[in-house]
């Protein structure tokens, strides 16, 4: 993947907000919890066994009870972190993140004025070894986070230094020196790693928005695509692409696939009566009926030319298909729109309707269907109209 430009990149993420990126900063520190915790008791217990030698036993195994006690508490936390309630703070999670670091951090920092003893100087370079491994092990941990870099790091490392040039000994002091040599170093890359990880979170939530827009867009687009713009029912095309779908699941199934073919009576008439435009409000208010009256979810009901409509109805035999038909032709007269020159009824818009039933065989192409409902409501409009005529049982419902 080519690299995206950085001019382009910061238009991306500037809108992303802040407390987004916070709160993903917070919930990475938190998965990172349980190997702080694990690796923590670890270094207290050796540094506790190592020192058990020299240091004052009591003051060691409270110092040590300590330890543990905030570690744990720290794991706990972390539990309760991963069960918490959507919306809850993420300031107070941070804040109480950053309290139990605070105190394992101080903990650390105390052994400088607890345990270390500058005429042992292999245990002060034991403790050296702790102060510098812990803190390195921050840079790991909390890059992403710099309060919880600080809140570790300046704990554990500061009493280190101020000790090492306390003690008035010459080597001491450089060892101090190149620690805050180190310490430099240190803050630099984890400045440099920070803003990066937080760049890369901004471009995370950027694209993964941009991503669901882009979806949203594709849904609206083939929704729109597969829609007819006056009536809103599934237009000719997706009726094609359904039917031929239906047709195939069918033909695998052995199922029985229904068409109704539909078209309103003397509509010519009705445009030549009363306008274009009432004419498009009646193909609405028919179309609603025909949408309203559909209850399957696999049932389509599509508008499959000027004043015709098609119902596809899967897995579904010839009388349930024309009964079907004719509570729709009931309801269409029923609603009574107004059709001064219907010569079908009492001046009220009507339907015709041929339905056609067939169980798929690869014998028989897709457009059976079709032409076998289109010739039922040739002859149900050549039998008066405002009637339902089936095909294969050939016979009148009206
Ligand atoms: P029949 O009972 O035999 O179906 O008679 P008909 O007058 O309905 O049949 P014909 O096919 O001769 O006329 C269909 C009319 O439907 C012609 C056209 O003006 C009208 N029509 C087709 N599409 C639209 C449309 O989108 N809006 C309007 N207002 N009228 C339309
Ligand atoms: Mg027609
Ligand atoms: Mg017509």
């Amino acid at each position: 993947m080519a690299p995206v430009p950085r001019s382009e990149n910061a238009d991306m993420t500037s809108d992303v907000t802040d407390s987004l990126v916070r709160d993903e900063q917070i919930r990475i520190v938190y998965g990172q919890a349980w190997p702080a915790v694990a690796g923590g008791i670890a270094a207290a217990a050796i540094f506790a066994w190592i020192y058990s030698a020299t240091a004052e036993q009591h003051t060691l195994a409270l110092w040590f009870a300590a330890q543990l006690t905030v570690y744990i508490a720290r794991g706990a936390l972390s539990l309760a972190f991963r069960r918490r309630t959507e919306g809850s703070s993420a300031g107070s999670w941070a804040l109480a993140h950053l309290v139990g670091i605070l105190i394992t951090a101080s903990l650390w920092g105390a052994i400088w004025a607890l345990f270390v003893d500058a005429d042992a100087p292999l245990h002060m370079a034991v403790a050296m070894m702790w102060a510098l491994g812990l803190g390195a092990s921050a840079v790991g941990a909390y890059s992403v986070h710099l309060p919880s870099f600080v809140a570790f790091y300046v704990p554990v490392v500061l009493p280190a230094f101020i000790y090492l040039l306390t003690t008035e000994s010459a080597i001491n002091t450089g060892i101090g020196l190149g620690l805050v040599a180190h310490v430099f170093v240190l803050v630099g890359a984890i400045t440099h790693i920070n803003r990066s990880m937080i760049e890369s979170i901004r471009l995370n939530f950027a694209l993964a928005s941009e991503i669901e827009e882009r979806r949203s867009i594709e849904r609206k687009l083939r929704e729109l695509s597969q829609r007819d713009g006056l009536t809103g029912l599934a237009n000719r095309r997706h009726f094609d692409e359904t039917l031929e779908l239906e047709w195939r699941r069918a033909r695998r199934d052995e199922n029985p696939v229904s068409l109704i073919l539909i078209d309103i009576d003397n509509f010519k008439t009705f445009n030549d009566a009363y306008g274009h435009l009432a004419g498009d409000e009646c193909l609405v208010r028919v179309s609603h009926a025909l949408l309203g009256a559909i209850k399957r979810p696999g049932d389509i009901a599509a508008r499959y030319g000027g004043e015709e409509f098609a119902i596809v109805l899967p897995n579904t035999e010839i009388d349930s298909a024309c009964e079907f038909a004719e509570s729709l032709r009931a309801s269409i007269e029923a609603m009574a729109i107004p059709h001064r020159t219907n010569e079908a009824a009492h001046d009220v818009v009507t339907i015709s309707a041929g339905v056609a039933t067939i169980t798929p065989q690869t014998s028989i192409p897709g457009e059976a269907l079709i032409r076998y409902a289109d010739e039922a409501l040739y002859r149900a409009k050549s039998a008066g109209r405002n009637r339902v005529i089936s095909d294969s049982h050939r016979e009148e419902r009206h």
